[in-house]
């Protein structure tokens, strides 16, 4: 739908964000069952241009994880791929995109930002927090390794009065890291992520070079 045409109406946007080195089911699955738990529109899935937490790490250029997160999406009527934050210069942090969220969308647009429970946990500790929990609701879903728990009790200990939505979700213990780890040694990463993105990263020889890299660090 035309977020925010109807103004008798209220919309719910749902905002994915991350590295998305490769996309894969976890962050799917994540975002699915969010949009079915708190009845979202639809949820924009927004690469990271220049992720303000891994500069000191080598990240694939933004336009084949831009490509990818189309790949991955395509087929789902209530997801879109956003270029939001590749578009932009320098660091890009959740702050400054809710911001622009909200001053393009309408007041009946209400905006859910959804994180694993390892994302959600940082969440205190990133710039303008008590801005940040005036911009939006935030969607805590449940992830393999990360406790929950360690996320609320963070989030309360901060003081900050962020309205979090706790989700639980079919656990799967899936990350890019391992995926791209996978890739390097010669693995199988079927089943991992879709058929279209493994083709993506073979045909374009994605994540080969790390093993390279290692071996050069040591
Ligand atoms: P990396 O291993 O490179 O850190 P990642 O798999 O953690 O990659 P990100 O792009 O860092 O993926 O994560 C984007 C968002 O998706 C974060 O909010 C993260 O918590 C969430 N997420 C990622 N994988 C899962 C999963 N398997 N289950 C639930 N949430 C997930
Ligand atoms: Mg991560």
């Amino acid at each position: 739908p035309e977020m925010g045409a109807d103004p008798e109406r209220e919309y719910r946007l749902g905002i994915m964000g991350g590295t998305f080195d490769p996309i894969h089911y976890g962050h799917l699955v994540t975002a699915e069952q969010a949009r079915e738990a708190l009845a979202l529109d639809l949820v924009l899935f927004m690469p990271a241009g220049k992720p303000a937490f891994k500069q000191d790490l080598d990240v694939t250029d933004a336009e084949d994880r831009y490509a990818m997160t189309v790949l991955a999406t395509a087929a789902n009527t209530a997801f879109d791929a956003s270029r939001f934050e590749i578009d932009r210069e320098g660091v890009t942090y959740t702050i400054d995109t809710l911001r622009a969220l909200r001053e393009h969308y309408p007041a009946n647009v209400k905006l859910f930002f959804i994180t694993g429970a390892d994302a959600v946990a940082d969440l205190v500790t990133w710039h303008d927090a008590s801005e940040m929990a005036e911009l939006a609701t935030f969607i805590a879903a449940t992830r393999p390794g990360y406790d929950i728990d360690t996320a609320r009790s963070r989030i309360s200990a901060s003081g900050v009065p962020f309205d979090v939505r706790y989700i639980e979700i079919p656990a799967l213990a899936i990350s890019s890291s391992n995926i791209r780890e996978r890739v390097s040694r010669g693995k199988s990463v079927r089943y991992l992520t879709s058929e279209s993105v493994i083709g993506y990263i073979r045909k374009n020889g994605l994540y080969n070079r790390h093993v390279v890299e290692r071996v050069d660090g040591v």
